[in-house]
């Protein structure tokens, strides 16, 4: 149990207050704000990916950091029929297999692990739940806070929360008086009407401020670093427009293949899966107004008025604003991969689109008039994250005469993985007699200068759900209205009678399909 009473050791690597100077803060002060409230974490799916590949680890890292909550007990549930001590080996198998993790300290860590298997229709598994954790309130002093993690397949989602409220577990100052709190995965719905049936059957056991809709690209650093970027610099936001700002990219391009996911995939493709989510958070954050404070629920209110003012598509069939891709069999590092259609769990005929280029405008004053393309997909030449900003042409060249060609125009990218960075190109003279002119960069790493610990994206998101801060977790409305924006034309796509002619084909290991070709080009 991990327990403030009995102070352990530091550990080998730990971080020491003030060990980088020159961030102006002690190091550790920027990882989290001061004491967490002791708690039980209960994690449903327990025995499964997402518990064993991020949950756990971050769980671990946190633990390492000293940012667990003191005391805190982690409680696993799920179906399958393990004992604690094979819970704990399990997780501990897990954890050592990630990348350079130090276990010396796992045997303090351990002990803080339980498990219960249960049936999540059966009401009388979470009176005995309950009772469980009861008694762990007990036994350690917790107080009576829970965080509820639904790491299981969203179709659980509304039983297991009924049942957490039918039982009395959803309730807030209840037995000890602390806050409880539910944590969804994506995806949240497969259109809009399911998202609201979601949310309502949320809704039946948990308040929204209970709820906790997750996204871990939110909870990237240089993916919050994007309102810091804009906000608390006083040179950028003034050329933030559209008088200055002639069109704008998101990227996400990813080189994997569907690999065991198949089954998700083949129900949601490119749009439910990144562009509904992932990618309309990082538009909204290019785009969205200066809220006058930073706190949640202000920076969701500006995120939602983007969002209202995403000028429909309204007919993909003409693809002029979307295309959408599926990949062919093809190559990645020189190394022959399949198809998609020949991936385990694809049918042989599958219309899943697995790569998508949008077109977007947002009609509002700063940006009418401003194309956001919007490129994501599966077996691309590379993984890549980026926003790429690009400035309009200088209105007049002075250098008309003695330089060949346009002046290139300003370029701006905020890097976000694999390289988390600021590039920002401009021109320059070659040196010589001749005025000869030539782009160049200027670049800058987020982790210039830093040498503290780096949180990973689940970290952030499990200490954000324990303080109870809601910034990076999207909120009812957001979710809705990005599904209003996406399910007419997602719909449009899947019920047109020529949809195999909307799906285009791409060599694995390429950037999309020849027909993405003309909007591509507008977007370098
Ligand atoms: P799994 O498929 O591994 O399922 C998690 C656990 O849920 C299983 O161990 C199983 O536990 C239980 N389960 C599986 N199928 C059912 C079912 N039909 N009915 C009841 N219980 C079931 O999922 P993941 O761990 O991969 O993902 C969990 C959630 O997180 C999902 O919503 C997913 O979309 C989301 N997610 C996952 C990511 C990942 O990297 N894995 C990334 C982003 C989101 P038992 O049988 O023991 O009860």
């Amino acid at each position: 149990m991990i327990n403030p009473r009995e102070p352990v050791a530091k550990p080998p690597g730990a971080v020491v207050e003030g060990e980088a100077p020159d961030l102006g803060l002690p190091v550790q002060a920027c990882l989290f704000e001061g004491k967490l409230d002791p708690c039980i974490l209960v994690i449903f799916g327990a025995s499964g990916d997402l518990t064993a590949r991020k949950l756990m680890p971050a769980l671990y890292n946190l633990f390492l950091r000293g940012a667990l909550p003191e005391p805190c007990c982690i409680v696993g549930v799920a179906r399958t029929d393990w004992s604690r001590e094979e819970f704990q080996r399990r997780m501990q198998e897990a954890v050592a297999g990630q990348e350079a993790v130090d276990m010396s300290r796992w045997p303090e860590f351990a002990p803080a692990l339980f498990y219960y298997d249960m049936d999540y229709q059966a009401a009388a598994s979470y009176q005995a739940l309950g009772e469980a954790l009861a008694e762990h309130d007990r036994q350690f002093g917790i107080g009576g806070s829970r965080l509820f993690y639904l790491a299981v397949p969203p179709s659980m989602y509304p039983v297991i929360s009924l049942r957490l409220g039918e039982a009395g577990l959803s309730k807030e100052g209840g037995a000890g008086q602390g806050w409880v709190r539910i944590v969804v995965e994506k995806p949240f719905g497969h259109d809009l009407n399911s998202a609201r049936e979601l949310n309502r059957a949320m809704h039946r056991s948990f308040e929204e401020h209970q709820i906790f809709r997750i996204d871990h690209y939110m909870a990237k650093e240089t993916v919050q670093n994007i309102l810091i970027f804009r906000f608390a610099n006083a040179i950028f936001e003034p050329i933030w427009n559209r008088g200055f700002i002639d069109r704008v990219g998101i990227i996400a391009a990813e080189r994997i293949g569907v690999g065991h996911r198949a089954g998700y995939y083949e129900e949601a493709g490119v749009l439910r899966d990144m562009f509904q989510n992932h990618m309309m958070q990082l538009l909204s954050l290019t785009a969205l107004e200066p809220p006058s404070r930073f706190e949640a629920e202000q920076v969701r209110d500006e995120k939602m008025k983007v969002f209202r003012s995403l000028k429909p598509i309204t007919d993909p069939n003409s693809e002029e604003n979307l295309i959408l891709g599926q990949y062919a069999a093809g190559e990645i590092d020189g190394q022959p991969v399949p198809g998609y259609r020949e991936e385990k769990g694809v049918s042989p005929d599958s219309l899943t689109p697995t790569f998508a280029i949008m077109r977007v405008f947002i009609d509002n004053w700063r940006w009418q008039g401003v194309p956001f393309y919007l490129v994501s997909g599966k077996r691309l030449p590379e993984k890549r994250t980026e926003l790429i900003i690009h400035f309009k042409k200088v209105p007049h060249s002075m250098f008309e005469d003695i330089q060949m060609g346009p002046i290139a125009a300003n370029r701006l990218i905020l890097g976000i993985h694999p390289e988390e960075k600021i590039t920002l190109t401009f021109e320059t003279k070659n040196p010589g007699a001749v005025v000869c002119l030539r782009a160049v960069t200027m670049d800058f790493n987020y982790y210039q200068n830093y040498r503290g610990p780096i949180m990973d994206a689940y970290e952030k998101s499990l200490i954000d759900c324990i303080q109870g801060d809601h910034m990076l977790f999207w909120r009812q409305d957001g979710v809705e209205m990005c599904w209003a924006y996406f399910s007419p034309l997602i719909e449009e796509c899947e019920t047109c009678a020529f949809l195999e002619r909307l799906i285009h084909p791409y060599p694995a290991g390429t950037w999309g399909p020849d027909e993405a070709g003309r909007l591509m080009r507008e977007l370098e």
